[in-house]
């Protein structure tokens, strides 16, 4: 008989700060200044945060809004939350202000914690916020921000805190954290990961397959710990003794180069910060000293973006999908012995897909009868998960939000390959349809964004009497040109049958954009509608 370890998220920094005490935890803080701290030092503000919550009358089960940049107190924060037995609400400073207000309503967050800059987002809606009791704002009394509200003072709260009072103890089930999806179509649903999805999930996470981290990386997040779960990298960077550097509020390419050259081994983010980043480097001819891996998810990224890293700056880049409702990895995109063997031109290919899910995430294809399709490279289903840290009901949802075998239902398209490789093909709500056959979205866009004239590209669904929809390709040019259509049109014809080719291509200056920084093609579609746009003849 084995010992029973529960698995909650304190377990993570005890472990961390007891083998890995001295690893440097390095970042740009909100008050300017780059600071140096290590895994002892967090677990040691974790400590006294938790105790002082609970001194502010924080109860099991609360929970708690944060609002913070990538910061090394933002890492406390993560620990301290739930080491008081609450639960860490995560809140993007991009939603609209309604959308703020309903999601912190919806959750019952008692407390918010937010980075001083940030302030202003609740000082204007505070008054639709019934249930927020105290406002801590995370900073030391000489940077406490001028405000109508009554506010604490994060490093006031936590002097003379005790260091090492014991975690409030609880079921690995209990929860953790919460996070909203944005929402594009009703309101946003709460995902509420418990401890033990997300140390599972972090293990899952680490795996050499997977983003394959140790205690010799050095990890920067640019993507946002309120971003899906901070794709859990608060919790698999400290588990495996891994030393951080946060980067803060400037979101900048040259404010991340800079801090990406501390040493920085392995980084991750969604493909538009790569796009600037890549910019970036070319035009002031600059290399990466340190960085050897780069994680790239939240939307599909394309082919030149990968090629560029490992080609010209020796960075190998690791694709994947996931979601809110994953925690949220689904699959990543590292290579199995069969793709080892293959030409550096085809594992370029096999890179365009997601690749395969760890151990605790299985996938299925199904059509809309919910029968199994064929892992055949070719054959369109959507996407369904099942396992250790995937949604199985949405908070205060009504029913569970899976099929009666436990599959959830990704709102992906996707093909499977014979090896397990997963191509993403589109979400099922931008799929274009036409003549009953489906046309890859995702694939026309990054087909487009391979001109080097073109920043952006969105393919939507316009509607037509005869094929019933047909795509259309919108595009963002890069900065100072103006990219010839024919020439995209031809890039198109390279890969695509003529019954799959936009029937149109025309130029914005900006594209609509979530909170969450992908496009919204949903905004888009409505756009063209409300324009009165007509497919040429
Ligand atoms: P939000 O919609 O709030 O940004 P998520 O981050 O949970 O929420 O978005 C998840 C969705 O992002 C997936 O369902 C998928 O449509 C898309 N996505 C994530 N990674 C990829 C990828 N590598 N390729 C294509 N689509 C992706």
């Amino acid at each position: 008989m084995m010992q029973n370890f529960s698995l909650r998220a304190g377990t993570i920094i005890d472990h961390a700060a007891r083998y890995h005490p001295g690893r440097e935890v390095i970042g740009r803080s909100v008050e300017g200044p780059i600071v140096h701290s290590n895994w002892q030092e967090v677990r040691r503000d974790a400590k006294r945060l938790s105790a002082a919550l609970q001194g502010l009358g924080v109860q099991k089960g609360d929970v708690i809004g944060v609002m913070a940049w990538n910061t090394v107190r933002h890492l406390a924060v993560w620990y301290g939350i739930p080491g008081a037995g609450a639960v860490n609400h995560t809140l993007n400073p991009r939603l609209f202000a309604e959308q703020l207000v309903y999601i912190i309503n919806h959750a019952e967050d008692r407390f918010i914690m937010v980075d001083p800059d940030l302030l202003p987002i609740f000082e204007a809606i505070i008054d639709k916020l019934p249930k927020i009791e105290k406002i801590i704002v995370l900073t030391d009394r000489a940077h406490m921000p001028e405000s109508p509200l009554e506010l604490l003072c994060y490093e006031e709260l936590l002097e003379g805190q005790p260091d090492d009072a014991p975690w409030v103890e609880g079921d690995e089930n209990d929860p953790c954290g919460i996070c909203y999806t944005s929402g594009t179509t009703g309101n946003p649903k709460g995902v509420v990961y418990s401890h033990r999805s997300n140390v599972l999930h972090a293990m899952a996470a680490a795996a050499p397959d997977m983003v394959n981290i140790s205690s010799n990386d050095r990890i920067m997040p640019v993507v946002p710990l309120f971003h899906a779960n901070g794709w859990s990298i608060a919790y698999s960077a400290p588990m495996a003794g891994a030393s951080m550097v946060m980067p803060g509020r400037d979101m900048t390419a040259a404010g991340l180069y800079e801090m990406l050259e501390m040493g920085v081994s392995f980084t991750a983010a969604v493909p538009t910060i790569w796009l600037g980043m890549l910019e970036h480097l070319k035009s002031g001819d600059l290399k990466f000293s340190s960085l050897k891996r780069v994680l790239i998810g939240g939307a599909s990224c394309p082919r030149a973006v990968i090629e560029t890293f490992q080609n010209d700056y020796g960075v190998q880049v690791l694709h994947a999908w996931g979601m809110t409702e994953m925690s949220p990895l689904g699959t990543i995109c590292s290579f199995k012995p069969e793709v080892n063997a293959l030409s550096p031109a085809d594992r370029l290919t096999v890179q365009e897909t997601v690749g395969h899910p760890p151990y605790t995430v299985d996938l299925e294809i199904m059509n809309d009868m919910g029968e199994c399709l064929p892992w055949d490279g070719i054959t369109q289903g959507r996407l369904m998960a099942r396992g250790a840290a995937v949604v199985q009901r949405y908070l205060k949802g009504d029913g569970d939000a899976v099929d009666t075998s436990g599959w959830f239902d990704t709102g992906d398209v996707a093909i499977i390959d014979a090896n397990g490789y997963v191509r993403i093909t589109d979400r099922s709500k931008d799929v274009i349809k036409s003549g009953g056959e489906w046309i890859s979205s995702i694939e026309l866009e990054n087909c487009a964004i391979a001109h080097p004239g073109v920043a952006e590209a969105a393919a939507v669904a316009v509607p037509h009497p005869k094929w019933g929809e047909r795509p259309v390709l919108v595009i963002v040019p890069s900065a100072g040109q103006d990219p010839d259509k024919g020439e995209i049109m031809s890039l198109l014809e390279n890969r695509f049958a003529k019954w799959q080719l936009p029937d149109d291509i025309f130029s914005v200056e900006a594209l609509p954009h979530t909170a969450t920084g992908k496009i919204s093609k949903l905004e888009l579609r409505q756009q063209l509608e409300d324009q009165g746009y007509k497919l040429p003849q």
